[in-house]
């Protein structure tokens, strides 16, 4: 038996056999062939396999996401049908006498390039799904295509450096028992998605690779961190049980589903849900969410080869407001950049990324892409109660630009004679000190705030969120960071307007009473975190709560404070 430990971010016991993911790669080496039938051989299998994958790729993101992204795939498989590529890649093996690997990337990169200089857009954008097709099949063919998370046939947990986010959408629910990976930290994008799943993860559980082999059981919690590699018959034992008795507390919040969130002294409290991918949102309707307070748009733009149109982004954002049957819906436009990447923006690698071009200043460098984003959102606002939310605000300026540029939409939407809701409200996600600080003058040109504590949190405390190494300094216990929430809290009531909360602190049942006390309108979390929120809520007195706010804002550590939260709850 082997204990690790890792950061617990999505609670739940997992038990169960290890599927080990290696790393992706499409690497491969020219080399000089004799056996031309041979080579052509291997591709025809290649393009059987990658034919396979494929077909459960449009199988799995149908059932996942939607009928837009399954095309994405069924458009792959087209392409590895291509006989105009096949023909390029034969001749390439025939006539140079060189390795299929070399010769399908040849062909591919003749037909991309190609593409590329095209004048349509749309064309052009295609140069990307060729190139995805020739690393499918090179992976294949190298032997890599093992590494990646392979058809599931039967339960088991599964280990790996890193999940990407379009992976983690891919990943079959009802036979991933849990995943452990050895980068990422408390707020990193596997971990807020593995959360939304439902899926009981760890991450930063540095060097587990090497001391896991595929089969071999494991046990782990999802909440503390602790993993047993081959556990001994006692502590086996002892996890069983903790997993059965966790299995009856869930049996009891699902009697939260129908009650209402109110206070003991009878306030109503707003819960909210987040939403990362339209799979979530059967989930969070079932578990009485009121409204959505964060739809992270950023998975329209990281699961498909190419930036989503604006008649598939117009679809998604109506339909998620026909859903909510009249209830809001907060919609975050796009904020990549930090750990979320989008390989077709082609940007710049860069020494500080959170601290580089994300969220709405990367909107402003690609402002095609973002009207874009900004005419769908304006087009689905007739179909319900949108709201959009600007992510990353740190200075006046942009606010004020972003407003300029929505108004300009809105112009060319008005001249068009689409229509869109007029009095359709602008809100800001405070998720940087400055934002914080400047919450006054912020609150008189925006509609509502949003406290994004993931990032408040690391850039108040100068703390990556995704560094395992500091993850003891990541709290949202932290003094200075509650200091700044009520600051924020108190600043957004005199200027009249609502605040809400989207970061992952909005969803912990310690820290709610504090909130509540606070006065926070709304708080805005993951399905997992639905039930056991309102049972919070039903339990406390706001009155109560609002008289020790400031008793426990004068408690200098962030222990002390965890402590004391403890013993409230
Ligand atoms: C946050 O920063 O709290 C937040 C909700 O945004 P994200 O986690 O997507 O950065
Ligand atoms: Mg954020």
């Amino acid at each position: 038996m082997e204990h690790l430990l890792g950061t617990g971010v999505s609670k739940g016991i997992a038990i169960g056999s290890v599927l080990v993911k290696k790393e992706n790669s499409s690497d491969f080496l020219k080399k000089s062939i004799t056996d031309v039938a041979y080579e052509w051989n291997r591709f025809l299998k290649a393009k059987e396999v990658g034919k396979q994958q494929l077909e459960v790729l449009v199988q799995q993101s149908r059932e996942a996401i939607g009928e837009d992204e399954a095309q994405i795939f069924e458009a792959h498989i087209l392409i590895l049908e291509d006989e105009e590529l096949a023909n390029l890649i034969k001749i390439q093996i025939d006539n140079q006498k060189k390795n299929t690997e070399w010769a399908v990337h040849e062909a591919a990169e003749h037909f991309a390039v190609m593409l590329e200089g095209l004048e349509d857009a749309y064309l052009k954008e295609r140069a990307h799904d060729i190139r995805d097709v020739a690393a499918r099949l090179i992976r294949i063919l190298s032997g890599a295509d093992k590494q990646e998370i392979p058809v599931l046939e039967e339960p088991c947990i599964i280990v790996a450096r890193d999940l990407m986010p379009g992976e983690m959408i891919h990943i079959n629910k009802e036979l991933v028992m849990g995943i452990i990976t050895e980068a990422g930290a408390k707020t990193s994008h596997t971990a807020i998605l593995a959360k939304a799943m439902g899926i009981p993860a760890i991450v930063g559980a540095e060097g587990i690779l090497g001391k896991v082999k595929d089969h071999e059981i494991i046990v782990f919690d999802g909440e503390f961190g602790s993993i047993f590699i081959c556990p001994e018959k006692n502590v086996l034992d002892q996890y069983k049980q903790k997993l059965e008795s966790m299995n009856s507390q869930k049996k009891e919040l699902e009697g939260f589903k129908d009650k209402a969130s109110v206070t003991k002294d009878g306030i109503k409290v707003e819960l909210f849900g987040n939403m990362a991918s339209i799979a979530e949102l059967p989930g969070l309707i079932e578990n009485g969410a009121q409204g959505i307070g964060l739809f992270r748009t950023e998975f329209l733009y990281t699961t498909q080869a190419s930036a989503p149109t604006e008649e598939e982004q117009f679809e998604i954002y109506k339909h998620t407001a026909e859903k909510l049957q009249g209830k809001t819906v907060i919609i975050r436009t796009l904020d990549i950049g930090g750990d979320k990447e989008i390989p077709y923006l082609g940007l710049d690698k860069e020494e500080n990324p959170f601290l580089g071009c994300r969220g709405i200043r990367l909107c402003f460098d690609n402002i095609e892409i973002w009207k874009v984003q900004l005419r769908a959102l304006l087009r689905a606002s007739i179909y319900g109660d949108i709201k959009i939310m600007l992510p990353m605000i740190s200075v006046m300026e942009e606010v004020r630009k972003a407003k300029e540029i929505i108004c300009e939409v809105k112009a060319e939407l008005k001249n068009s004679g689409i229509a869109y809701n007029e009095k359709l409200e602008i809100g800001i996600m405070i998720e940087t000190p400055a934002a914080a600080v400047l919450a006054d003058a912020m609150a008189s040109e925006v509609d509502f705030f949003s406290i994004g504590t993931n990032d408040l949190i690391q850039y108040t405390l100068a703390c990556d969120r995704m560094n395992p190494k500091i993850s003891n300094l990541y709290s949202q216990f932290n003094p200075s960071v509650l200091r700044l929430i009520k600051h924020i809290i108190d600043t957004g009531h005199e200027y009249g307007i609502k605040v809400g909360m989207c970061g992952e602190a909005a969803g912990d049942a310690r820290l709610i009473p504090l909130f509540v006390g606070m006065g926070l309108d709304e708080f805005s979390m993951n399905t997992s975190a639905l039930l056991e929120a309102k049972k919070t809520v039903t339990q406390i007195s706001k009155q109560e709560m609002s008289e020790v706010v400031p008793e426990i804002l004068r408690l200098k550590t962030t222990n002390e404070i965890e402590k004391y939260l403890c013993n409230l709850a």
